[in-house]
């Protein structure tokens, strides 16, 4: 017997064409798992499902659509399930900051001299908005789509892509921190939902990575060094560096596959210790 249970499944990964999610999908694609790489960016999309295809030999599609918008997301599952059928797997990867929901400075000083645009009294609630709804609608409006398929074939494996602000929110990001706390909480109540139709929800909640979404907060662009908020996370995490997306490929497989056949409502860390760790 296959324990994995892995081959010739198929598998949407939203936000595929990013740093995460793509290696997320090629990892699946290792195990045979047919890919469809769901991004806004479509051509990203199409060179990632390429490159799956040429590497693994297993099929892959890339497939243009919007997370917050559930009229192209039925779009895409029409197309999908005109190539593929139904779907067996969905991680729900797309998601990420803005400079728009980032607050200036980390703690308010209180003073009269402090400029209120640099604390959260400067948050614009546009940004603040478009944080929040790409994490958190942005999971559960796929979900929506494309969980359907699965509770009727009553068999199949959700997988959200959570954060260490889930949990503790890291300063300045505020809309951010919110929403994955919210993708959370979702995770553990779509998997009481769905408990008795063989739908399995779960997330992975990932330290911290280099990435296009917070290069800006931890590289010094004039120096090309981290900045001391990039230096603070590499202090509060015990392993001493950041994740590197294939470090987080084994939770996936894991949670993807039968060997957590009985594993629905939880949280993954991937995370090199930063989730234990008090500083002390
Ligand atoms: P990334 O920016 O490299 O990838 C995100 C992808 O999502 C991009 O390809 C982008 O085109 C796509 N996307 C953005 N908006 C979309 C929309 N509306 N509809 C469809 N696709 C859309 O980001 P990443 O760092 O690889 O992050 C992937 C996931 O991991 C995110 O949910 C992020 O919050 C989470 N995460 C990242 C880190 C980190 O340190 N980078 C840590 C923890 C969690």
């Amino acid at each position: 017997m296959n324990e994995l249970n892995l081959n010739g499944k198929v598998a949407v990964i939203t936000g595929g064409a990013g740093v995460i999610c793509s290696v997320m999908a090629k990892s699946l694609a290792a195990q045979g798992v047919k890919t469809i790489i769901l991004d806004l960016n479509k051509e990203s999309a199409v060179a990632v499902a390429g490159e799956i295809e040429q590497e693994f030999k297993t099929q892959s599609i890339g497939v243009s659509a919007n997370v917050l918008d559930k009229a192209s997301l039925e779009a895409a599952a029409m197309e999908i399930k005109e190539k593929f059928g139904t779907i067996d797997i969905l991680v729900n990867g797309a998601g990420g900051n803005s400079p728009m929901a980032t607050t200036k400075v980390e703690r308010m000083e209180g003073t009269d001299n402090e400029n209120p645009e640099d604390t959260f009294f400067g948050l614009k609630e546009e940004g603040f908005d478009k944080v929040f709804n790409l994490n958190f609608k942005g999971t559960l409006l796929p979900t929506m789509v494309f969980a359907s398929g699965m509770v009727r074939k009553k068999s199949g494996v959700i997988i959200n892509i959570s954060s260490m602000n889930s949990y503790r929110p890291l300063t300045k990001i505020a809309a951010y921190s919110a929403a994955k706390a919210a993708v959370n909480n979702f995770t553990q109540w779509l998997a009481v939902h769905f408990s008795k139709t063989g739908v399995r929800v779960n997330a992975i909640a990932p330290g911290f990575l280099l990435t296009n979404q917070n290069r800006f907060l931890l590289i010094d662009e004039a120096t090309g060094g981290l900045t001391p908020r990039g230096k603070k996370i590499i202090n509060g995490t015990p392993m001493e560096r950041y994740c590197l997306p294939e470090e987080l490929t084994g939770t996936l497989i894991y949670l993807a596959s039968d060997l957590s056949k009985f594993v629905t409502g939880i949280v993954i860390p991937v995370d090199g210790g930063f989730s234990a760790y008090s500083g002390v």
